[in-house]
Order: structure tokens, then sequence, then C-alpha cells
């Protein structure tokens, strides 16, 4: 049974990971989410059933608009595969529990700020406040332990990145240190931390490969939301285990 529920949990989340693409693209810039439907934005042509298969059509299609024959961005298939999967390994991990509803709305909310931030450079409030919301009334029903390490997450979050954008002048975006109060909320106060640390070496370690393939010197700024994003999924499911691992070192 588990393995069917399995597959429909990846079916599911390559359809939803699909239609955030379409979130995360439209909502910066203030269109609907559901007019126009989804077309080529070079040649304007309507997408039908077969280019919105996800991942298939860009494989089929081999990566390209069937009217002008531009190149899909590699962002979308990856965006649908990766949600499908992740959405497989938090059923898993978790079962039929709330606190899976918890999973699938952090992941969905972190997949769509993944989308914007790298086409844009930008988080949208509306995004945050839409997940936010959900996000604290399930933390009242599914809790931490102690149920206040989510207030002291949000703020830590929140605080640790304003000091981080106070001291280096603008090198962290507004929409970075609110996205950290969502992400404190969800993983509580040491999780937080860790998901700054490591988001810090993931965009170091991108930082460093786009520099030696673009070669355009350090002045293309590099979205930081994905490191982000990445980094707290990884503290999500493993960030207790990493912390042990870390401290049984010294200790
Ligand atoms: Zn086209």
């Amino acid at each position: 049974m588990t393995i069917i529920y399995m597959f429909l949990f990846f079916l599911y989340g390559l359809i939803f990971g699909s239609f955030f693409n379409v979130v995360g693209l439209r909502i910066p810039k203030k269109e609907s989410i559901v007019h126009p439907p989804s077309h080529c934005t070079i040649c304007d042509r309507r997408l039908t059933i077969k280019d919105l298969v996800p991942v298939f059509s860009y494989v089929f299609l081999k990566g390209k608009c069937r009217g002008c024959g531009t190149k899909i961005h590699w962002v979308y298939p990856v965006m649908e595969l990766v949600t499908g999967l992740l959405f497989t390994f938090a059923y898993y991990q978790l079962g039929f529990t709330l606190e899976l509803a918890v999973a699938l709305l952090f992941i969905s909310l972190l997949v769509i700020i993944t989308v914007s931030d790298i086409a844009y450079m930008l988080i949208p409030d509306k995004i945050l406040v839409f997940f936010l919301i959900p996000l604290i009334v399930l933390r009242v029903f599914v809790p931490l332990s102690p149920w206040w390490d989510s207030i002291i997450g949000a703020f830590v979050g929140f605080g640790v990145l304003f000091l981080i954008a106070v001291v280096s002048k603008g090198g962290m975006g507004g929409g970075d240190i609110k996205l950290f109060f969502v992400i404190g909320l969800v993983l509580g106060s040491i999780p937080t931390l860790l998901t700054l640390f490591l988001a810090s070496i993931i965009g170091t370690v991108v930082g460093i490969i786009s520099l030696r393939r673009t070669k355009q010197g350090r002045k293309t700024p590099i979205p930081f939301g994905p490191s982000i994003a990445l980094a707290a999924i990884v503290s999500y499911f493993y960030g207790e285990m990493l912390v042990d691992w870390y401290v049984n070192l010294f200790f």
C-alpha cells in the first residue's frame, strides 16, 4: 500500500510542481495565476495538453517550444521533478499525519520562492503570507517541543538575518529576512540557525561555480533563495540528526 501512496504523492508532486512554476513566475509580475492560460512567452503559442505533461513534455519536446523553437528553461522540469520527489519523501517519512501537511506546505513554499528568486531575484510577500497563515495554525495543532520554540525560531531567524543585512549593508535581501521568519516558525531555533549555516555553505559553492562559468566577475548577483530552500529542507528532515552528530563530536 505504501508504494501505491508513494507513487500517488510523486504524481501529485509533479502536477503541483508544474503549478508552482506558474505561481513563482506570475505572482511577482502581479499576473493572474489562471489567466491567460499557459503560453510561450516568446511566440505566445498557447500550450496544449501535449506541452503540459510535467517533465515528460520537456523531454519529449527536447526542451524547445513547439511554435518558435525557443529553449525552455531547465528550471521548470527540474522543479517539477524535485517537487515530486520531495512530496514522496515527505509522505515516506511522516505517513498520513498532520505534520505531513506542514511538510507539504513548507516544500511548496520553498519551491515557489526558488522559482521566483531564480527568475526575478525576488521572494514575494504575497507568497510568504499565503503560507505563513496555515503554517501558524498547523504549528498550534502539531507544535514543536517545547511549543514556544516556534516563536523563538521565528524571531531568531528574522533577527539574525536582519543583523546580517544591516552589517553587510544590503548583502541580504528583504525577502530572505522574511523567509527566515517563516522557516524559524516551522523548524524552531536550532534548526533555523543550522539552515543559515548550510545555506551559507551552499551559497558559497554556487557562487564559486557560477563565477567560474560566467567569468563576468563578481558583479552578477546570485539569488540566495534557492540555497536557503535547499538548506531548510535538509534541516527539516535531518536537522536534529546533524546537530546531534556535531555535538557528539565534542562531548
Ligand atoms: Zn514559442
